[in-house]
């Protein structure tokens, strides 16, 4: 029996927003609106998304002894998110410098801090509560040495799916515990690092050629597309709406279908699911704060 339906290795970051009606050029200062600060980070979203949605949910994560440490730890702690494995200290918390203009245009600095300390020791220490999930989820903003000790911790029967974002060539250790890797087009593009055309079940090909046992690539309004090397290839539906605010779209997206594999459905099965959590995380802003709970999904 496995304690956690899903544990989330990965980023926890504040996000730090300002809107301005011109966002600065070198050398000039404007003035913006009140600051508002998000909880956020792919890690922290994911693992916010995934717990709203009913999965028993653990977060492994490393964030600064700060303001901004407490107030990820409280927002997973609130979504019911177990965050034993959250780490305090070393670096500050990664921060996220966002201003956004009227027209919803942005610029955005990242400090990685405290997510860039998260280290393969980190990880390895943290090897019980691997072995007590049932389904693995990461993404790219913490070293990836880290995400690859994550992968030789896997419990028996134990599932990887990775969202290699922001995307970097990737091991073949990794790519191979993959299923699925979850991509969006820009991310294909990069992981392939060959010409791709235009079709996406040409890119879920290439992409397979790497090594992942599976390949779901998100396609926005279009759906997503699912590819099992042994299997068929799957196109998934998206769920109209209408569309708000497309931020963590993919992060409520990834969370659903890891959520779904260890609940034992098929890939196209867990996808068809995620679309809908993706859609309904669309219809609302921002990004922990639009993800649905299992009952707005049934809703939907
Ligand atoms: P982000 O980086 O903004 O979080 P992403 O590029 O990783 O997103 P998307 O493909 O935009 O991921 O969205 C993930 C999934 O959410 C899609 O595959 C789709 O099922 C759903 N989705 C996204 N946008 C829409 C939309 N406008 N209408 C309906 N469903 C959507």
């Amino acid at each position: 029996m496995y304690d956690y339906d899903l544990l989330v290795v990965g980023s926890a970051n504040a996000d730090l927003v300002i809107g301005v009606e011109r966002r600065p050029a070198a050398g000039e200062t404007v003035l913006g609106s009140d600051l508002v600060v998000h909880p956020g980070g792919k890690g922290a979203n994911q693992a916010v998304a995934a717990a709203r949605l009913g999965a028993r949910t653990a977060l492994l994560a490393r964030v600064g002894d700060d303001a901004h440490g407490r107030l990820l730890l409280d927002s997973q702690r609130e979504a019911g998110v177990d965050t034993v494995g959250v780490l305090v200290g070393g670096a500050p918390t990664g921060v996220a410098l966002i201003t956004v203009d009227p027209s919803g245009d942005n610029s955005i600095v990242v400090s990685p801090g405290a997510n860039g300390r998260l280290t393969p020791e980190d990880v390895r220490a943290a090897g019980s509560l691997f072995q007590a999930s049932r389904v693995v989820s990461a993404q790219l903003e913490v070293p990836l040495e880290s995400v690859a000790e994550a992968v030789r911790h896997l419990a028996d029967g134990g599932r990887f799916v990775l969202n290699p974002s922001p995307p970097q060539a990737l091991p073949a250790e990794v790519l191979a515990a993959c299923d699925p890797l979850i991509v969006n087009e820009h991310e294909a593009r990069v992981i392939a690092g060959t010409e791709l055309g235009e079709r996406p079940e040409d890119w879920a090909e290439a992409l397979l050629a790497l090594g992942p046992r599976s390949v779901v690539i998100t396609l926005g309004a279009r759906g997503a597309l699912v590819a099992e090397r042994a299997g068929a290839r799957v196109r998934v539906p998206s769920v109209p709406v209408a569309a708000v605010d497309t931020t963590g779209a993919g992060d409520a997206f990834t969370a659903a279908l890891a959520w779904r594999l260890g609940l034992g459905e098929s890939l196209a099965q867990a996808a068809g699911y995620a679309a809908r959590v993706g859609a309904a995380a669309v219809t609302r802003p921002g990004a922990q704060e639009s993800f649905p709970t299992a009952e707005e999904v049934a809703a939907l």
